[in-house]
């Protein structure tokens, strides 16, 4: 049972609902009925194409012989029709061929691709992220003869950062860079490299991190560098493979069918490669895109979550099991009937939603920091963003784990069989916390950097827009509105007075402060979610003005409500936890270690 249908109902809510179009650029798709035709297109792609290789890649695995990588069966085609979809060039400039679709329509077909098939996904993500690299820092010449094909989809991207001694910490890497003539050499090992190699697209082109002679120590002198798999010609064609090994491929828990390479630069002659950004400038530069890769990871946490709500509910209509509590039907009932397994659903159904919204209306901002009409609104975007960026990676990915093992357990001992793909949803879910900045340097970057920022002020801007909302709410005489709006206005005020207690902690003791930091994230995350369920019940409420018996509508704003009666409520306990829990922060390690 792996079927997959794209929510593409929810999906358009979000978009044509919860965010503002107020952009200069991309008008054309500001449509609703072509931002539908395509969520129907690639819904059917998604379902036809790529959902049934999920499994059967999970199975077959990957190979690795005269060191290239082999994907799958199926996967080389499937990428071919992705390619020939026009799917690959979608977030793409459109001077280099792209269709330059805003974010927050990109973020929903990413979130449609990586349900469908996470491991084909990554290396769009992957790809998407190098593309995004170049067009922010390459020189014209870079662009023109990276770009056309990066975005068409015919070579595809991957990032370099992490080595053995290097991981959360990109300080101590070690890879070098000499010049050579007016290009570089690259010596050094990589690990944990995603689609560092495979046989989809015909170049991959890497982008690696590294340090040149005499660079400062620490992140001040660490550069960024392209270094395709085969060199290219000046006309654009493909030379002789350059000096970059797959040394193996990494045998993982989870996205099986992605190929997780350790990669050697230089071991013969060194590894070609350009310069990208300025010298010393490359942390900078990956930091760029890897905010959006950040947002990307947490769409892939609601990706997981969507998956795994779906085979539940499959499963709990046919599979027979016990009566009926009350009665109300006769004889042996589906599992579905129990209020336990509502209770499951609801809660797997309700997260799902609130994250899918928080995402999308992230990936909004992205576009209105980028697009806005004035500049204040690009900066005020950008602030947003900046809080918003690490609570949707931490967050969504945190619950895409949590509803994925839900998912096993509405499945009873089928679900800890991996023939159903309850199993798989889980295993794959499991890196989402720790890639892109683990779950813990998010919680530490929204203390540290946002929280701070303004001595607290930009934080408690956000939090009083969000109240208006729940206000807004409130305001409706209809009771199941203004019953929202009330649990989510109190659960913003607990959260602001969470974030004061712990911002001044946070000048008074850091340790303490950052023992505090992954609940409050996670605080965040639930009590975000929460305004975005007031705010969808708000205008679905609006909406059933005209349309009073529209059955999406009407569910959204009951899985609104059960959204603050559960997730919600148990959010607010959070704050005890922030605050109090690790008061005695010196005996910790003591009773570690003890
Ligand atoms: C399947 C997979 C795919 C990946 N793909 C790529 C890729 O394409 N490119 C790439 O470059 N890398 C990739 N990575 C690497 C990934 O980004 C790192 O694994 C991740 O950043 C964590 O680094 P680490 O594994 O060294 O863990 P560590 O940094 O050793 O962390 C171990 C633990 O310590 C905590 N910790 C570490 N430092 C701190 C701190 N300062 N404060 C608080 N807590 C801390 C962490 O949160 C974590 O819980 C991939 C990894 C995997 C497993």
């Amino acid at each position: 049972m792996q079927d997959y249908n794209a929510p593409i109902e929810d999906i358009l809510f979000v978009i044509n609902n919860l965010t503002s179009t107020s952009e200069n650029k991309n008008e054309e798709y500001s449509d609703p009925e072509l931002i539908k035709q395509i969520f129907e297109e690639a819904g059917k792609f998604a379902s036809n194409v790529l959902a049934p290789l999920n499994r059967t890649g999970d199975k077959e695995g990957l190979s690795l012989a005269n060191g290239l990588v082999r994907m799958p069966n199926g996967f080389v085609d499937a990428y071919d029709q992705y390619i020939k979809g026009g799917w690959a060039s979608v977030a793409g400039s459109k001077e280099y061929g792209g269709q330059e679709m805003p974010w927050k329509i990109v973020g929903g077909l990413n979130e449609v691709w990586h349900a469908a098939n996470m491991s084909f996904s990554l290396n769009m993500m992957l790809t998407q992220g190098a593309i995004e690299a170049i067009e922010a820092y390459g020189t014209d010449k870079q662009k023109a003869k990276y770009l056309p094909k990066m975005i068409s989809g015919e070579w595809s991207g991957t990032m370099n950062l992490t080595e053995s001694q290097a991981g959360s910490d990109l300080s101590l890497l070690k890879t070098k860079a000499i010049p050579q003539d007016e290009l570089y050499k690259i010596y050094g090992n990589k690990i944990y490299i995603t689609h560092g190699d495979q046989d989809m697209t015909e170049n991959i082109i890497h982008l690696v991190l590294a340090r040149l002679p005499d660079a400062p120590k620490g992140s001040k002198g660490i550069s960024l560098f392209i270094s395709p798999k085969n060199m290219i010609s000046e006309d654009g064609s493909l030379l002789k493979r350059n000096d970059v090994k797959v040394v193996s491929i990494e045998h993982k828990l989870g996205t099986i069918a992605s190929p997780t390479c350790v990669l050697a630069f230089g071991d013969i002659e060194g590894a070609s490669a350009e310069l990208l950004a300025q010298e010393n400038g490359g942390l900078k530069a990956m930091f760029t895109m890897m905010n959006n890769a950040r947002l990307n990871v947490g769409i892939q946490g609601v990706s997981i979550a969507e998956r795994a709500y779906q085979q539940a509910l499959n499963f709990s209509l046919i599979r027979m099991q016990g009566n009926s509590i009350d009665g109300a039907t006769e004889g042996t009932v589906a599992i579905i009937d129990h209020p336990d397994v509502q209770r499951m659903l609801m809660d797997m159904k309700s997260r799902t939603e609130a994250m899918r919204a928080l995402s999308l209306y992230t990936a909004n901002e992205l576009d209105l920091s980028k697009g806005a009409l004035s500049e204040e609104e690009k900066n005020k975007a950008q602030e947003n963003l900046d809080i918003l960026t690490p609570i949707v990676k931490a967050w969504c990915t945190d619950q895409g784990v949590l509803i994925a093992s839900t998912g096993v357990q509405v499945h009873g001992g089928m679900g800890f069989i991996e023939e159903t793909g309850a199993a798989q949803h889980y295993r794959d879910a499991r890196i989402l916390p720790i890639y892109e900045g683990t779950n813990g340097i998010q919680a530490l970057d929204l203390l540290r950097r946002k929280l701070t920022m303004d001595d607290g002020n930009i934080f408690r801007r956000f939090l009083n827009e969000m109240k208006k909302d729940a206000e807004d709410c409130i305001l409706i005489e209809k009771g199941e509105l203004s019953y929202i709006g009330k649990k989510v206005l109190k659960a913003i005020n607990i959260l602001e007075e969470t974030a004061d207690e712990l911002l001044s902690m946070w000048k008074l003791n850091k340790r303490q402060a950052a023992s505090g930091a992954t609940p409050f994230i996670d605080m965040c995350g639930s009590i975000f979610g929460g305004w975005m369920m007031a705010k969808s019940a708000l205008k679905a409420s609006q909406l059933l003005k005209n349309d009073d018996k529209n059955k999406f509508l009407i569910s959204k704003i009951s899985t609104s409500s059960f959204y603050v009666d559960t997730v919600l409520e148990s959010a607010l306990s959070l704050k005890n936890v922030v605050t109090n829990a690790h008061k005695n922060v010196g005996a910790i390690l003591y009773n570690i270690k003890n």
